[in-house]
């Protein structure tokens, strides 16, 4: 339920409703608008609870949150939320890019990536130090020592370190080094995860199960904002269909549909999404145009002896000239880049 105040509510009444609130065992969350204060209502909804809340002095109107996910639901919260991480932001205007190799391979590599990568305007810098891995035989990632590596390449630069954790007990410690959390496709229902990670109040990257349906996805952001972290970043890249010629199938239609539903920001993983370096500018094109607030895409010196999805993986030079793309593409949709 959300409790609509009237304009001229006293603070003293949105403090009443907000007890009144805890007091019918829901858990109240007030957010303070321009012109008026709402407080919602979150949990189990049950019979005779719009007539308990609508006699509140100073409330204007009772509504029903229609959506299964409250918190992450513009029904809720209307303003986009706006997700900083170091010197890094989504959400806002200018359309973020986060870039880099899919694994961390070794300091030099990523030292020297980086720097490339914030030269061409790259936002944020990403790469994995635990790789979920199809095959138990793949490089599983350098672990702690990667983290480290990719320390090194923030104290370098300055960008902020985009880097997934795959287990519950990993949270603390790769959130000592990581500035945004990435929670992978394969785990965008390990509940405990999101919830460690809600814990941690960390910024999240939160990508979409690759089966997931999008109100799954926005039920496992629930899980994080549920745990008092509202710096939730949304990622598309890619859902399983019967299609072959891609590596997933990247429905673009998801992002103007989340930022009609959802508050929190979008990004698009064209790399992943697609699984072809050939693929990722035309794709990352479309994200902008489509109205997502980032993208996220892998690059690597020599894509060929990449030590995890090379296929899918441009250089540096090509992603300068998908910069350059899409920033004319930004541009037209009263973005910038
Ligand atoms: C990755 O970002 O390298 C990755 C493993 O992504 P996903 O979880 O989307 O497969
Ligand atoms: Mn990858």
């Amino acid at each position: 339920m959300i409790v609509v105040m009237k304009p001229d509510a006293t603070g003293a009444q949105i403090e009443h409703m907000r007890q009144h609130i805890a007091s019918l065992g829901m858990t109240p969350q007030v957010i303070t608008g321009q012109h008026q204060t709402v407080i919602a209502a979150l949990g189990e909804e049950r019979a005779g609870l719009a007539e308990a809340l609508e006699p509140g002095e100073g409330v204007e109107k009772v509504l029903p949150i229609m959506a299964p996910y409250k918190r992450a639901s513009s029904e809720l919260k209307r303003e986009r939320t706006v997700v900083k991480a170091l010197g890094f932001e989504v959400g806002g205007k200018k359309v973020a890019v986060i870039a880099g190799p899919c694994s961390v391979e070794s300091e030099e590599q990523i030292v020297s990536i980086a720097r490339k990568l914030k030269e061409l305007g790259a936002t944020a810098l990403r790469g994995g130090a635990f790789k979920p891995r199809t095959s138990p035989y793949s490089f599983q990632g350098h672990k702690e020592k990667g983290l480290q590596m990719l320390a090194a390449a923030r104290a370098e630069t300055g960008l902020a370190i985009v880097t997934e954790v795959m287990a519950p007990e990993h949270v603390p410690m790769v959130a000592e080094y990581a500035d945004v959390l990435q929670i992978g496709a394969r785990n965008m229902q390990n509940y405990q995860l999101l919830q460690a990670v809600g814990d941690s109040g960390k910024p999240t990257l939160l990508k979409r199960g690759m089966s997931a349906t999008i109100d799954e996805f926005l039920l496992a952001a629930e899980y994080i904002l549920d745990r008092g972290n509202p710096n939730v970043i949304l990622c598309e890249r890619g859902i399983r269909t019967y299609e072959e010629h891609t590596r997933f199938t990247l429905p673009l239609a998801t992002v103007p549909y989340l930022n009609d539903k959802s508050h929190l920001p979008v990004v698009v993983d064209p790399s992943h999404g697609t699984g072809k370096a050939k693929l990722v500018a035309p794709m990352s094109k479309a994200s902008v145009a489509a109205g997502a607030d980032g993208l996220i895409i892998e690059v690597h010196e020599d894509p060929e002896h990449a030590a995890s999805d090379g296929a899918q993986t441009i250089t540096p030079a090509a992603f300068g000239q998908l910069m350059a793309q899409c920033r004319r593409i930004a541009e037209a949709v009263d973005r910038t880049m």
